[in-house]
């Protein structure tokens, strides 16, 4: 199979173009280069590309052309041209082919587009982005995943595989079953978990997962998010809720008012599950933990024992939530900020999820890093106040997850007057 990827990076949408082909590509992937290109050399063959390009309309002519032309054999062409239709005029945009930017670099590329774009100074920019990020770049190494494709985590080959969480190896267990590092009925298609054997995985799967998809159930209904199959339909005690793609829902509502043709302001839904919030808590770790190299496990033999196990902690850290629109995501999303430091007032690890437009931000407790719990209020301000960048906004949420008896579920609506 040849293969050849190219990544652009814009302040409105980052998007990586994959050609993949059993025939030749070389002959689309120079046509593709020189679109690019700022020399083209033809003694010495050589094509040279800047990173920082801008959106022309002859730029935007040819890419045009080329979709057309290469539009049978690279589907995703179609895409790519609707990239360079969403970006203004010579608007400014990156184009690379390194395999994963870190964190500190997609700080500094969204800064450079900032201040080509707009009236900020670049300078100013950097010195602000450093004021929220400096400490914890001194403090945390920062772990995430790819989401554009498929990524396996941990060992490869079965025969060598020792399942992560109950340390069996292959052979004493099976690794039959693909295991999601983040439950697949959440819409995570790309991030795979290698070293999770299968009675883990069913475990997981039927003592916690159920209760965060449970937790989630409406807005994975509400914006059309594909589990295993299809988009799921909930049928409640009192209301269907369901999705009918092109971004339509309907709520089907049984109620005893009467009171016939006025449409309720609010509706109660109650649904037929039931959730410990402390499973919420261990999904949220069992996500964290599935991610992280296999070296990095020896931490968190603890946090291990208490989401394989019956087990329930009497209390445990808050977890910030913010809702916010403008980081909306498809495709759950995890970014884990590891201590690198001996600062023992800082959380060894700290989680922060992204599911649509809910990001989900948890400290993964009992590791043997950490000589405190964050629970009390002053051990958890310490923490919070640290992680600057988050406190750009005060919208946050702090809510108690510590709840080890299942309560049923119920959801209210409240509709407004368009
Ligand atoms: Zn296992």
């Amino acid at each position: 199979m040849n293969r050849f990827e190219l990544k652009f990076f814009s302040l409105k949408a980052t998007p990586v173009l994959t050609i993949e082909s059993a025939e030749d590509i070389s002959e689309l992937v120079l046509e593709l280069m020189v679109l690019f290109a700022n020399d083209i050399n033809t003694e010495t063959n050589r094509i040279t590309i800047e990173e920082l390009q801008h959106n022309t309309q002859d730029l935007k002519n040819k890419i045009a052309v080329f979709s057309d032309k290469y539009k049978s054999v690279v589907p995703q062409l179609h895409q790519f041209k609707k990239f360079f239709d969403s970006l203004d005029i010579n608007e400014p945009f990156f184009v690379y082919t390194a395999k994963e930017l870190s964190i500190e670099q997609i700080v500094k590329l969204g800064n450079i587009l900032q201040s080509l774009t707009g009236n900020s100074n670049f300078d100013e920019l950097n010195k602000i982005c450093g004021d929220y990020f400096q400490n914890i770049f001194d403090n945390y190494r920062i772990v995430t995943h790819r989401t554009d494709r498929k990524n396996f985590i941990g060992e490869g080959l079965k025969q060598k595989r020792v399942c992560r969480f109950c340390k069996k190896k292959y052979g004493e267990v099976t690794f039959k079953n693909e295991a999601h590092a983040i439950s697949e009925a959440l819409g995570n298609k790309c991030v795979i978990v290698n070293d999770e054997c299968d009675v883990c995985n069913s475990l997981f799967n039927d003592k916690i997962e159920g209760h965060i998809i449970c937790y989630l159930s409406l807005f994975l209904t509400h914006f059309g998010i594909r589990g295993k199959e299809q988009v799921p339909k909930i049928k409640g005690v009192n209301f269907e809720y369901q999705h009918h793609g092109n971004r339509e829902t309907s709520i089907t509502y049984k109620s005893d008012d009467v009171s016939s043709g006025v449409l309720p302001q609010t509706v109660k839904l109650n649904t037929h599950g039931k959730i410990a919030t402390q499973n919420i808590y261990k999904s949220l770790c069992k996500f964290a933990l599935s991610i992280i190299e296999s070296s990095d496990i020896q931490y968190f033999e603890k946090t291990i024992d208490w989401i394989r196990t019956d087990f329930f902690a009497g209390k445990l850290p808050k977890i910030a939530i913010l809702s916010d629109y403008n980081f909306f995501k498809w495709h759950p999303e995890m970014v884990l900020y590891i201590r690198k430091t001996d600062n023992k007032k800082l959380p060894f690890m700290v989680g922060e999820f992204q599911f649509t437009f809910q990001k989900f931000v948890f400290i993964v407790p009992f590791s043997n890093q950490d000589e405190v719990n964050f629970v009390s209020e002053d051990e958890y301000r310490v923490y919070w106040e640290s992680f600057k960048h988050y406190n750009i906004t005060n919208a946050w949420k702090f809510e108690d997850f510590s709840d080890s008896k299942a309560r049923k579920v119920n959801f209210k609506i409240n509709f407004q007057k368009n």
